[in-house]
């Protein structure tokens, strides 16, 4: 059994539906394109991409199907329902999967009051077990995106929520200790308590297997109703393993993002790409990014002699609360903090090698978001930080 395509899109998330909507724009012929995805609905990131575009363009949905086997050589995906799928193209946007506690020795991962969030299946199942732990104890696994944005969401229910991580302070690998202490103080003005510098060493269970407590290394036992565990994510590059090249825990491609095989090409958080910025591959975990690389990959396949380079500057943001915040770049080098750190307008500049290479904002209108994205793709040289610092926003405004 098997059916054959140019071009085929594994992967349903973000990257898939971004890749699907070029290719639509840019006119594929009926039954030319399939999106197989693991997931039993569309990619649906957003609504209109799922329901106004992909659907009635005459793209092959294969939904609810897991690849189990890739063979670039051969050109063909095989699927857990046993049919083989051949393209002459194929983009992997396999996205990554949640890392388990149990990755980290800890089990208790199915109990049914622990959640992770990842896909809709994970944000249907966090939606009932938050209802049915209404005004109860919820504790936060992991300080990164998912940790945040989830105790936020558990307060606006009216849970009760401890955070718990190893580090010394949320989003370490973004935040400059004087940002995470701003966001920090503001979720123990909402009730969150913070117990960091350490780790989660194992559960206790009653006896219908729902975790009642959380015991951790430094020995405190925290009761609970519900768990959220948000401890990062593992691109899912297993099918292409010993097959193509990987760098950075993802698939290695180019700047048109075609992998070491010519026929294949990755986008999304499964992908490693150049980034012109920095000069180097980087693989990111990113909306934005995802969403970018997939069009700028599908106007390469479609158009190479017209695709220029992708000069992508990264691009993070959040929203917490009242709060939101949008970060630019690369986070390396000095820290030159501006703004008003007690009021809702501050930010940061990094300046490496004598360059301004990243920019981070809170509480930014329309415009000045769009003045640090415009300076740190100029990469501006910096000769003085003390300037630059007394300077602040009205410098990236300036420019
Ligand atoms: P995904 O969207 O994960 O899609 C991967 C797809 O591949 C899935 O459909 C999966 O089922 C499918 N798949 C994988 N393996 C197989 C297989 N073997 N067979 C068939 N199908 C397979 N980023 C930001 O910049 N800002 C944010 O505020 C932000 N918030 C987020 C909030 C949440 C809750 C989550 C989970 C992520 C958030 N992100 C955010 C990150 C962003 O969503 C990801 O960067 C983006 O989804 C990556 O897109 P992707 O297509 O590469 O992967």
């Amino acid at each position: 059994m098997g059916r054959a395509f140019v071009y085929v899109i594994l992967g349903g998330g973000v990257a898939a539906g971004y890749a699907a909507l070029e290719f639509s724009n840019r006119g594929v012929s009926h039954g030319e394109l399939c999106i197989i995805s693991e997931e039993s609905v569309a990619p649906y990131e957003r609504p209109a991409l799922s329901k106004g575009y992909l659907l009635p363009e005459g793209i092959e949905l294969v939904l609810g199907t897991r690849v189990i086997s890739a063979d670039v050589r051969r050109r063909t995906l095989l699927t857990a329902a046993g049919e083989t799928i051949s393209y002459k193209i194929l983009i992997v946007a396999t996205g990554a999967r949640a890392l388990k506690l149990e990755e980290f020795g800890v089990n208790g991962s199915d109990a049914e009051n622990v959640c992770y969030l990842r896909d809709l299946t994970d944000a249907n199942r966090l939606v009932d077990v938050m209802r049915s732990s209404s005004g109860g104890n919820a504790v936060v696994i992991g300080g990164g995106y998912i940790g945040m944005e989830c105790a936020a969401s558990l307060v606006i229910n009216k849970i009760n929520v401890t955070m718990v991580f190893p580090e010394a302070q949320c989003m370490p690998r973004l935040f400059t200790p004087k940002i995470a202490s701003f966001y920090e103080d503001y979720y123990k003005s909402k009730g969150v308590e913070f117990v960091k510098g350490t780790a989660l060493s194992s559960f206790d269970m009653d006896a219908d297997g729902k975790v009642v407590a959380v015991n951790l290394r430094d020995g405190k036992r925290l009761l609970v109703d519900m768990v959220v565990v948000g401890i990062g994510i593992r691109p899912n590059t297993s099918l292409f393993e010993g097959q193509l090249t990987l760098e950075k825990g993802g698939i290695k491609v180019n700047e048109k993002m075609q992998s070491s095989n010519s026929s294949v090409y990755a986008v999304g958080d499964v992908a490693a790409f150049p980034v012109k910025l920095f000069g180097e591959t980087r693989r990111l975990e990113h909306v934005d990014s995802a969403r970018k690389c997939a069009r700028h990959a599908v106007a390469a396949i479609m158009e190479p002699e017209k695709s220029g380079e992708f000069d992508y500057v990264p691009f993070f943001y959040s929203r917490i609360f009242a709060l939101s915040w949008q970060f630019y770049g690369d986070n390396v080098g000095e820290v030159v903090h501006f703004g008003d750190f007690s009021g809702n307008t501050f930010g940061a500049y990094w300046v490496n090698k004598g360059h301004l290479v990243g920019s981070f904002l809170e509480g930014g209108t329309k415009e000045e978001y769009a003045a640090i994205a415009m300076v740190t793709s100029l990469k501006p040289a910096i000769e003085d930080l003390a300037e630059l610092e007394s300077r602040g926003l009205s410098y990236a405004m300036a420019v």
